[in-house]
Protein backbone atom coordinates (compact mmCIF):
# COMPACT_ATOMS: atom_id res chain seq x y z
CA UNK A 1 0.00 0.00 0.00
CA UNK A 2 2.85 2.75 -1.09
CA UNK A 3 0.46 3.85 -3.59
CA UNK A 4 0.22 8.07 -2.99
CA UNK A 5 -3.48 8.35 -3.22
CA UNK A 6 -4.38 11.80 -4.81
CA UNK A 7 -7.76 11.79 -2.73
CA UNK A 8 -9.96 9.69 -0.66
CA UNK A 9 -13.76 8.40 -0.93
CA UNK A 10 -14.79 6.96 2.61
CA UNK A 11 -18.41 5.77 2.91
CA UNK A 12 -20.28 4.71 5.93
CA UNK A 13 -23.39 1.93 5.82
CA UNK A 14 -26.85 4.01 5.20
CA UNK A 15 -28.75 3.98 8.37
CA UNK A 16 -32.38 1.95 7.52
CA UNK A 17 -35.01 4.80 8.41
CA UNK A 18 -37.04 3.00 10.42
CA UNK A 19 -36.35 3.28 13.73
CA UNK A 20 -33.49 4.67 16.17
CA UNK A 21 -29.99 3.38 15.71
CA UNK A 22 -28.07 1.87 18.82
CA UNK A 23 -24.48 1.88 20.16
CA UNK A 24 -23.71 -0.93 18.23
CA UNK A 25 -24.14 0.52 15.42
CA UNK A 26 -22.04 3.82 15.79
CA UNK A 27 -19.05 1.32 17.20
CA UNK A 28 -19.73 -1.10 14.22
CA UNK A 29 -19.40 1.54 11.23
CA UNK A 30 -19.24 5.24 12.27
CA UNK A 31 -16.94 5.61 15.07
CA UNK A 32 -14.44 3.95 12.89
CA UNK A 33 -15.33 5.32 9.48
CA UNK A 34 -15.55 9.01 11.74
CA UNK A 35 -12.19 8.56 12.67
CA UNK A 36 -10.06 7.28 9.66
CA UNK A 37 -11.60 10.47 8.06
CA UNK A 38 -10.27 13.07 10.44
CA UNK A 39 -6.65 11.47 10.58
CA UNK A 40 -6.84 11.95 6.57
CA UNK A 41 -8.02 15.53 7.19
CA UNK A 42 -5.25 16.27 9.84
CA UNK A 43 -2.87 15.03 7.20
CA UNK A 44 -4.35 17.71 4.79
CA UNK A 45 -5.49 15.19 2.39
CA UNK A 46 -8.83 15.45 0.04
CA UNK A 47 -11.25 13.69 1.66
CA UNK A 48 -14.97 13.28 1.34
CA UNK A 49 -16.93 11.50 3.66
CA UNK A 50 -20.36 10.21 2.75
CA UNK A 51 -23.41 8.31 4.65
CA UNK A 52 -27.66 8.52 4.54
CA UNK A 53 -30.71 7.57 5.44
CA UNK A 54 -31.54 4.25 3.66
CA UNK A 55 -35.49 5.05 2.72
CA UNK A 56 -36.75 2.27 0.55
CA UNK A 57 -37.67 -1.12 1.08
CA UNK A 58 -40.62 -4.02 2.08
CA UNK A 59 -40.25 -3.04 5.73
CA UNK A 60 -40.99 0.47 5.53
CA UNK A 61 -43.69 -0.38 3.68
CA UNK A 62 -45.05 -3.01 6.01
CA UNK A 63 -44.65 -0.92 9.18
CA UNK A 64 -46.74 1.83 7.27
CA UNK A 65 -49.48 -0.53 7.05
CA UNK A 66 -49.02 -1.82 10.54
CA UNK A 67 -48.67 1.77 12.12
CA UNK A 68 -51.50 3.29 9.87
CA UNK A 69 -49.55 5.69 8.15
CA UNK A 70 -47.66 6.41 4.95
CA UNK A 71 -43.78 5.22 4.57
CA UNK A 72 -42.91 8.82 4.05
CA UNK A 73 -44.54 9.70 7.31
CA UNK A 74 -41.75 7.20 8.90
CA UNK A 75 -38.91 8.24 6.95
CA UNK A 76 -39.09 11.52 7.83
CA UNK A 77 -39.38 11.15 11.13
CA UNK A 78 -36.21 8.63 11.35
CA UNK A 79 -34.07 10.84 9.15
CA UNK A 80 -34.37 13.91 10.83
CA UNK A 81 -33.86 11.60 14.57
CA UNK A 82 -30.55 9.74 13.13
CA UNK A 83 -29.31 12.66 11.39
CA UNK A 84 -30.12 15.05 14.69
CA UNK A 85 -28.06 11.91 16.34
CA UNK A 86 -24.83 11.96 14.26
CA UNK A 87 -24.31 15.45 14.53
CA UNK A 88 -25.01 15.79 18.28
CA UNK A 89 -22.17 12.18 18.32
CA UNK A 90 -19.93 14.93 16.39
CA UNK A 91 -19.27 12.46 13.41
CA UNK A 92 -18.53 14.37 10.13
CA UNK A 93 -20.09 13.26 7.50
CA UNK A 94 -19.37 16.31 4.60
CA UNK A 95 -22.49 14.75 3.48
CA UNK A 96 -25.26 13.37 5.35
CA UNK A 97 -28.15 12.51 2.42
CA UNK A 98 -31.23 10.80 2.05
CA UNK A 99 -32.31 7.64 -1.11
CA UNK A 100 -35.43 9.31 -1.40
CA UNK A 101 -34.10 12.72 -2.85
CA UNK A 102 -34.48 12.93 -6.84
CA UNK A 103 -30.82 12.81 -7.43
CA UNK A 104 -30.63 9.06 -6.12
CA UNK A 105 -33.92 8.25 -7.91
CA UNK A 106 -32.02 9.54 -11.09
CA UNK A 107 -28.88 7.72 -10.61
CA UNK A 108 -30.60 4.70 -9.54
CA UNK A 109 -32.83 4.76 -12.64
CA UNK A 110 -29.69 5.04 -15.04
CA UNK A 111 -27.84 1.84 -13.44
CA UNK A 112 -30.73 -0.21 -14.06
CA UNK A 113 -31.01 1.11 -17.36
CA UNK A 114 -27.58 0.31 -18.14
CA UNK A 115 -28.24 -3.43 -16.92
CA UNK A 116 -31.25 -3.69 -18.74
CA UNK A 117 -29.85 -2.01 -22.05
CA UNK A 118 -26.82 -3.99 -21.59
CA UNK A 119 -29.13 -7.04 -21.71
CA UNK A 120 -27.92 -8.46 -18.16
CA UNK A 121 -31.25 -9.17 -16.74
CA UNK A 122 -33.62 -12.35 -16.87
CA UNK A 123 -37.15 -11.29 -17.16
CA UNK A 124 -39.15 -13.87 -15.36
CA UNK A 125 -42.60 -14.57 -13.90
CA UNK A 126 -43.59 -16.77 -11.60
CA UNK A 127 -45.95 -16.72 -8.73
CA UNK A 128 -46.25 -14.94 -5.19
CA UNK A 129 -48.46 -14.56 -2.41
CA UNK A 130 -50.27 -11.58 -2.25
CA UNK A 131 -53.02 -10.09 0.44
CA UNK A 132 -55.76 -8.96 -1.76
CA UNK A 133 -56.98 -6.50 1.18
CA UNK A 134 -53.99 -5.33 1.62
CA UNK A 135 -53.32 -5.05 -2.10
CA UNK A 136 -49.68 -5.98 -1.20
CA UNK A 137 -47.51 -9.17 -2.54
CA UNK A 138 -46.17 -11.27 1.06
CA UNK A 139 -43.07 -11.88 1.64
CA UNK A 140 -43.24 -15.36 3.37
CA UNK A 141 -42.50 -14.32 6.71
CA UNK A 142 -45.78 -12.22 6.50
CA UNK A 143 -47.73 -15.65 6.07
CA UNK A 144 -48.63 -17.27 8.86
CA UNK A 145 -50.49 -20.97 9.88
CA UNK A 146 -50.42 -24.13 11.81
CA UNK A 147 -47.41 -25.69 11.36
CA UNK A 148 -47.85 -29.39 9.45
CA UNK A 149 -45.43 -30.98 11.96
CA UNK A 150 -46.07 -29.96 15.16
CA UNK A 151 -49.75 -28.40 15.28
CA UNK A 152 -48.10 -24.85 16.13
CA UNK A 153 -50.82 -22.39 15.40
CA UNK A 154 -48.36 -19.53 15.12
CA UNK A 155 -45.53 -20.89 12.30
CA UNK A 156 -44.45 -18.62 9.69
CA UNK A 157 -44.56 -19.07 6.41
CA UNK A 158 -40.32 -19.71 6.36
CA UNK A 159 -40.11 -21.23 9.44
CA UNK A 160 -41.81 -22.87 12.98
CA UNK A 161 -40.36 -21.45 15.64
CA UNK A 162 -41.43 -24.16 18.17
CA UNK A 163 -39.89 -27.50 16.23
CA UNK A 164 -37.41 -25.37 14.08
CA UNK A 165 -39.12 -26.98 11.04
CA UNK A 166 -38.27 -24.93 7.29
CA UNK A 167 -41.49 -24.55 5.72
CA UNK A 168 -42.78 -22.51 2.31
CA UNK A 169 -46.25 -20.79 2.98
CA UNK A 170 -47.86 -23.52 0.90
CA UNK A 171 -47.57 -25.96 3.66
CA UNK A 172 -49.24 -24.62 6.48
CA UNK A 173 -52.55 -25.60 7.64
CA UNK A 174 -54.62 -22.38 6.95
CA UNK A 175 -52.06 -19.59 6.23
CA UNK A 176 -53.06 -15.85 6.64
CA UNK A 177 -51.88 -12.76 5.95
CA UNK A 178 -50.16 -11.15 9.36
CA UNK A 179 -51.47 -7.77 8.05
CA UNK A 180 -54.95 -8.30 7.20
CA UNK A 181 -55.97 -11.48 8.40
CA UNK A 182 -57.12 -13.34 5.29
CA UNK A 183 -56.11 -16.28 3.58
CA UNK A 184 -53.26 -15.19 0.72
CA UNK A 185 -54.01 -15.93 -2.76
CA UNK A 186 -51.31 -16.82 -5.37
CA UNK A 187 -50.50 -14.40 -8.15
CA UNK A 188 -48.55 -14.13 -11.14
CA UNK A 189 -45.88 -11.06 -11.19
CA UNK A 190 -43.00 -10.56 -13.74
CA UNK A 191 -39.57 -9.52 -12.15
CA UNK A 192 -36.37 -8.58 -13.58
CA UNK A 193 -33.71 -10.83 -11.88
CA UNK A 194 -29.51 -10.57 -11.85
CA UNK A 195 -27.79 -13.77 -12.54
CA UNK A 196 -25.29 -13.72 -10.17
CA UNK A 197 -23.96 -17.51 -10.83
CA UNK A 198 -22.99 -15.77 -14.18
CA UNK A 199 -20.61 -13.67 -12.03
CA UNK A 200 -19.20 -16.73 -10.16
CA UNK A 201 -16.07 -17.51 -11.52
CA UNK A 202 -14.58 -13.48 -11.86
CA UNK A 203 -16.27 -13.44 -7.92
CA UNK A 204 -14.01 -16.49 -6.79
CA UNK A 205 -11.12 -15.51 -8.44
CA UNK A 206 -11.32 -11.71 -6.99
CA UNK A 207 -12.40 -12.72 -3.72
CA UNK A 208 -11.19 -16.41 -2.84
CA UNK A 209 -7.64 -16.07 -4.67
CA UNK A 210 -6.46 -12.01 -5.29
CA UNK A 211 -8.10 -10.74 -2.00
CA UNK A 212 -8.16 -13.70 0.39
CA UNK A 213 -5.84 -12.20 3.29
CA UNK A 214 -7.64 -9.04 3.13
CA UNK A 215 -10.79 -9.89 4.46
CA UNK A 216 -11.52 -10.98 8.04
CA UNK A 217 -11.80 -15.21 8.50
CA UNK A 218 -15.53 -15.18 9.44
CA UNK A 219 -16.26 -12.86 6.43
CA UNK A 220 -13.89 -14.89 3.83
CA UNK A 221 -15.50 -18.33 5.77
CA UNK A 222 -19.24 -17.01 5.29
CA UNK A 223 -18.47 -15.68 1.48
CA UNK A 224 -16.33 -19.20 0.30
CA UNK A 225 -19.30 -21.15 1.50
CA UNK A 226 -21.92 -19.16 -0.47
CA UNK A 227 -19.66 -19.16 -3.35
CA UNK A 228 -19.33 -23.12 -3.11
CA UNK A 229 -22.66 -23.61 -2.77
CA UNK A 230 -23.44 -21.84 -5.95
CA UNK A 231 -25.15 -18.59 -6.20
CA UNK A 232 -28.56 -17.93 -7.52
CA UNK A 233 -30.11 -15.17 -9.85
CA UNK A 234 -31.78 -12.30 -7.74
CA UNK A 235 -34.69 -10.69 -8.14
CA UNK A 236 -33.55 -6.82 -8.69
CA UNK A 237 -37.42 -5.40 -8.34
CA UNK A 238 -40.41 -5.58 -6.00
CA UNK A 239 -44.17 -5.11 -6.49
CA UNK A 240 -45.33 -2.43 -4.72
CA UNK A 241 -45.08 1.68 -5.07
CA UNK A 242 -42.57 2.77 -2.77
CA UNK A 243 -39.28 2.83 -4.00
CA UNK A 244 -37.14 3.89 -6.75
CA UNK A 245 -39.54 3.42 -10.19
CA UNK A 246 -38.71 0.72 -12.59
CA UNK A 247 -37.69 2.35 -15.82
CA UNK A 248 -38.95 0.26 -18.39
CA UNK A 249 -42.00 -0.70 -20.32
CA UNK A 250 -44.65 -2.87 -18.39
CA UNK A 251 -42.82 -2.03 -15.22
CA UNK A 252 -46.30 -0.33 -13.72
CA UNK A 253 -46.36 -1.09 -9.77
CA UNK A 254 -42.95 -2.19 -9.62
CA UNK A 255 -40.12 -0.56 -7.95
CA UNK A 256 -36.23 -1.24 -7.42
CA UNK A 257 -34.79 -4.04 -4.66
CA UNK A 258 -33.71 -1.89 -1.92
CA UNK A 259 -30.52 -3.60 -1.91
CA UNK A 260 -30.19 -2.58 -5.68
CA UNK A 261 -30.82 0.84 -5.24
CA UNK A 262 -29.08 1.76 -1.59
CA UNK A 263 -25.51 1.14 -2.51
CA UNK A 264 -25.72 3.85 -5.10
CA UNK A 265 -26.56 5.84 -2.32
CA UNK A 266 -23.01 6.65 -1.84
CA UNK A 267 -22.43 7.98 -5.02
CA UNK A 268 -25.86 10.00 -5.69
CA UNK A 269 -24.49 11.70 -2.10
CA UNK A 270 -21.24 12.14 -3.44
CA UNK A 271 -23.25 13.81 -6.24
CA UNK A 272 -25.05 15.83 -4.24
CA UNK A 273 -21.97 17.16 -2.20
CA UNK A 274 -20.31 17.71 -5.29
CA UNK A 275 -22.67 19.37 -6.70
CA UNK A 276 -23.02 21.86 -3.31
CA UNK A 277 -19.51 22.48 -3.50
CA UNK A 278 -18.82 22.88 -6.79
CA UNK A 279 -16.88 20.12 -7.81
CA UNK A 280 -16.82 16.77 -9.74
CA UNK A 281 -18.37 13.59 -8.48
CA UNK A 282 -16.47 11.48 -10.96
CA UNK A 283 -13.17 11.99 -9.73
CA UNK A 284 -14.36 11.28 -6.56
CA UNK A 285 -15.70 7.54 -7.99
CA UNK A 286 -14.08 6.68 -11.14
CA UNK A 287 -10.41 8.25 -10.84
CA UNK A 288 -7.70 5.72 -10.40
CA UNK A 289 -5.50 7.96 -8.03
CA UNK A 290 -8.52 8.17 -5.40
CA UNK A 291 -8.91 5.43 -2.74
CA UNK A 292 -12.63 4.31 -2.27
CA UNK A 293 -13.52 2.77 1.15
CA UNK A 294 -16.25 1.45 2.49
CA UNK A 295 -17.01 0.85 6.23
CA UNK A 296 -19.74 -1.77 6.77
CA UNK A 297 -21.22 -3.86 9.28
CA UNK A 298 -20.58 -7.46 8.65
CA UNK A 299 -24.16 -8.31 8.24
CA UNK A 300 -24.13 -7.08 5.21
CA UNK A 301 -21.34 -8.99 3.89
CA UNK A 302 -23.59 -10.84 0.99
CA UNK A 303 -24.65 -7.48 -0.78
CA UNK A 304 -21.31 -6.28 -0.32
CA UNK A 305 -19.42 -8.79 -2.25
CA UNK A 306 -22.05 -8.88 -4.51
CA UNK A 307 -22.10 -5.07 -5.48
CA UNK A 308 -18.40 -4.12 -4.92
CA UNK A 309 -15.76 -4.79 -6.28
ZN1 LIG B 1 -43.74 -26.83 14.16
Amino acid sequence: MSKNWKRYTITAALPYANGSKHIGHLAGAYLPADSYARYLRLRKRDVVFVCGSDEHGTAITIQAIQENTTPRAIIDKYHVLIKNSFEKLGISFDIYHRTSEPVHHETSREFFLDFYNKGLFREVTNEQYYDEEQKVFLADRYIMGTCPNCGHEKAYGDQCEKCGKSLSPAELIKPHSTLSGKAPVLRPTKHWYLPLNDYEPWLRTWLLRDHAKDWKTNVYGQCKSWIEGGLQPRAMTRDGEWGVKVPVKDAEGKVLYVWFDAPIGYISATKQWAMDHNKSWELYWKDSDTRLIHFVGKTTSCFTASFFR
